[in-house]
């Protein structure tokens, strides 16, 4: 079928929005017509060439849609269904999967071997972060499709798909924090500020926010953090300990992809804590610790990836959660685009100053 696209062709280049062919869904496979894909920073950071990979290709991760039509054998979902579309392509029987991991599922799926996009002159376009959601529709396994309420805002759901699942898994699912529990969250975007909601739910005290941003400190409040620092200007190690008796914190959660604020990062936490790494910083970027005090401190660097998350069980609490009132979504979009106007959109995520932008369609 013909559908239409914003592909990226050169590393650094604007997107062209362009007619595509996108194939059937194969076996397993589903149809879903997106609804809504907000810009994380990972598909900027493809979109430069900060990872590498093949283009030209079609990006966006963090989608919602309806299923318009499903492959062989695929039972879960009918067409109608709404649903989040992760980048969490998961077999359910790989030791990965049976372990309860499947953000690491061993399994190759046909769609990992052909992309089912190519550009109007029959050349294949990369199927960008297995999803290739900005596009008005997205041919996707059917693990990666999670059914949600049809009441629930298209645009808010997409959120889930990445930075919620991500923010918010790093500490419900990765660090599994107490309550009680002292927090630092580096980075106040659309990843910490599910990281801040993430603790507030799980009881945490004190949350403390730090970022670059006035605008991102206020939005970090109104999100649960009990403290804000600002790290242009103000001393972070020195009110970390000041506001955690001297100890510094339980855990600190980096969920920005630059290598200072990862080993600052590792600073902030307290003897027998653990710091958690969620941002990606470009490829073959290196960070400095120091393993004695490591060791003698008996401390732990996690890594985090997708919050560890399991989206089946993951997507329908953080849905619930939301429909409770205990954890906004609406809150962190900052500004809805179509998509014609997508490079704006990046624009704007680029400059810092939104939480996130959304491309409805
Ligand atoms: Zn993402
Ligand atoms: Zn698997």
């Amino acid at each position: 079928m013909k559908t239409r696209a914003a592909v990226c062709r050169a590393f650094g280049a604007p997107l062209t929005v362009e007619t595509v062919e996108l194939a059937e869904p194969g076996p397993g496979e589903v149809l879903i017509k997106t609804a809504a894909c907000a810009i994380c920073h990972s598909d900027i950071f493809y979109m430069d060439g900060a990872w590498g990979g093949e283009l030209p290709a079609v990006y966006g991760h963090e989608a919602s849609g309806v299923v318009e039509a499903v492959g062989a054998g695929v039972n879960r979902l009918k067409a109608g269904d709404p649903v989040v579309a992760t980048l969490i392509r998961n077999c359910g029987f790989c030791p990965a999967c049976a372990e309860g991991a499947p953000v690491f599922c061993e399994e190759v799926f046909p769609l990992d071997l052909e992309t089912p996009l190519a550009d109007g002159a029959g050349k294949p376009l990369a199927h960008g972060l297995r999803t290739g959601a900005f596009a008005e529709h997205m041919v996707v396994d059917q693990s990666q499709a999670v059914a949600i309420p049809k009441d629930m805002p298209f645009d808010s759901a997409a959120l889930i798909a990445c930075g919620v699942l991500t923010g918010f898994g790093a500490v419900v699912n990765t660090a599994k924090v107490k309550a009680g529990s002292s927090v630092v969250v580096i980075g106040c975007g659309g990843v910490g500020l599910n990281s801040i909601q993430g603790a507030r739910l799980s009881g945490c005290s004190p949350i403390i926010a730090v970022d670059v941003e006035p605008g991102k400190l206020a939005a970090a409040r109104e999100f649960g953090a009990t403290h804000t620092i600002n790290a242009r200007g103000e001393d972070v190690g020195a009110r970390v300990a000041e506001l955690t008796g001297g100890r510094k914190a339980d855990a600190v959660f980096v969920t920005v992809g630059v290598k200072g604020a990862a080993e600052q990062g590792v600073s902030l936490m307290k003897r027998n804590g653990a710091a958690v790494l969620v941002g990606m910083p470009p490829s073959g970027v290196m960070a400095w610790i120091d393993p004695g005090y490591l060791a003698a401190d008996g401390q732990r660097i996690l890594g985090s990836k997708m919050g560890s998350a399991r989206p089946l069980i993951d997507v329908p609490m953080i849905v619930a959660l939301y429909r409770e009132g205990r954890l906004k979504l609406d809150e962190l979009i900052s500004g809805r685009y179509r998509l014609e106007a997508i490079n704006e959109a990046v624009a704007s995520s680029r400059s810092g100053a939104a939480l996130r932008n959304v491309i409805v369609f």
